[in-house]
């Protein structure tokens, strides 16, 4: 089978920082994705929240071709281009920031913004400012985002990792301002803990570490990398909350798939760093802006985040339903819009309850710290999606019960 031959072959030559599942992907098209064997797959994970607008997208394809077909797939940053600056003005306009810096990707974009909290201050004459990060988060596996990753098993095996990071208890005010000392520049943590186990800020934390950050001079720095772009059912999470970032960061469902991430920056951080400051050779390039502007096009056109809190609201009607159904298994349910995590007891592994799911339902669910699993599918998912779903995961847990 070309599926077996192509998962045997993938263990002789790819790094093994993963454990893959044994299932090599072909096609896609919708929320679905079809195996070398063409066996079709109910997609809940998005590629890890990146195919927000599920896989085929007619005009996010459209412009990616016509870019090809102009020849033009990068030029560097020494120049201008067209796509980049298109995807900027529709950026910012859905952000409210003043200035974007595209990345490669997640990691790079938290290095930016890292970069921008020790730049703000440095112009002030305060070198080397310290910076509060949350536990449980995630931020990347550079070594920059991995300095702010509240997860000794990640970092442990890398350090010394930069120093000058503090961590405090997420969603606890009186641990942030615990560690908050006249050093201390910025603070970085995710809306939503995504990696983490699906945990929203509450209101009254996210509003005091505004508030915190307001009345000591530091940066905001929220990490939207997976809760943003729609997923909460706002097209960031913040935007529903009456808080702003001095800085944030974009990326997974930003290009739907192609490789883009930006960080974004408004008021005094926004002029913090200087020409020379900052770089990236691909960051950007016109190939990418146009998925990206077109990814932009298609969420105001279509009203993605609304289609996703309208979905989200269906999705925690059914994921309440198989709690309630399996009241010894199912421990917690959390998240907002298409970010929802279900935490299962110890005695039931989530990452048993993903494989079944994978293996032998063909549903793609993924896991999460604290025995959680993490539906975050396309935000294009439907009802008729969440029922084949829910019914799926019903007759997996009702197995394992
Ligand atoms: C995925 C993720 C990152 C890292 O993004 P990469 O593109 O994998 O480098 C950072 N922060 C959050 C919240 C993420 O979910």
């Amino acid at each position: 089978m070309v599926n077996d031959r192509l998962v045997a072959e993938g263990e002789q030559v790819l790094y093994k920082t993963y454990n893959r599942f044994p299932v090599a992907f072909d096609h896609a098209k919708g929320v679905e994705l079809y195996d070398a064997g063409g066996h079709a797959y109910l997609d809940f994970g998005a590629g890890i929240a990146v195919a927000g607008l599920g896989y085929g997208n007619t005009l996010v394809d459209q412009a990616m071709k016509e870019q090809i077909d102009r020849g033009l797939l990068h030029t560097s940053n020494l120049f201008y281009n067209e796509p980049s600056i298109e995807a900027a003005e529709k950026l910012l306009a859905a952000s409210g920031m003043d200035r974007v810096f595209f990345t490669n990707s997640g990691t790079e974009a938290i290095e930016g913004a890292l970069k921008i909290a020790r730049r703000y201050h440095y112009n002030k004459g305060r070198a080397g400012c310290e910076i509060i990060a949350m536990q449980g988060s995630f931020h990347g596996r550079s070594m920059g985002a991995l300095s702010v990753t509240g997860k000794d098993h990640y970092r442990a095996p890398f350090e010394p990792l930069i120093g000058g990071v503090r961590f405090a208890t997420f969603n606890d005010l009186d641990s942030v301002k615990a560690q908050i000392n006249e050093n201390t520049g910025a603070i970085i943590m995710e809306t939503i803990q995504g990696e983490g186990g699906i945990y929203p800020a509450t209101e009254d934390f996210l509003r005091g570490v505004r508030q915190l950050c307001d009345e000591h001079d530091l940066l905001l720095i929220l990490d939207e990398i997976q809760c943003g772009m729609g997923r909460s059912g706002a097209m960031f999470a913040w935007q529903a909350y009456g808080v702003k970032p001095d800085v944030l960061t974009v990326a997974k469902a930003l290009g739907n798939g192609v490789p883009i991430g930006a960080f974004l920056a408004c008021g005094e951080a926004a002029h913090a760093m200087q020409p020379g400051d900052h770089g990236s050779t691909y960051g950007g390039n016109p190939f990418v802006c146009a998925a990206a502007s077109a990814v932009l096009d298609v969420f105001k056109e279509a009203d993605i985040p609304g289609h996703a809190k309208a979905q989200g609201a269906y999705l925690w009607k059914a994921l309440d339903e198989v709690k309630a159904a399996f009241p010894e298994m199912v421990k917690d349910h959390r998240g907002m819009g298409l970010i929802q995590g279900l935490e299962f007891s110890p005695s039931v592994p989530a990452g048993e309850i993903v494989r079944k799911m994978l293996l032998e339902q063909q549903v793609i669910l993924i896991a999460a710290e604290h025995n959680t699993i993490r539906f975050v599918p396309p935000l294009v998912i439907e009802h008729e999606h969440i029922d084949a779903m829910k019914e799926k995961l019903e007759a997996v847990l009702a197995e394992l019960a």
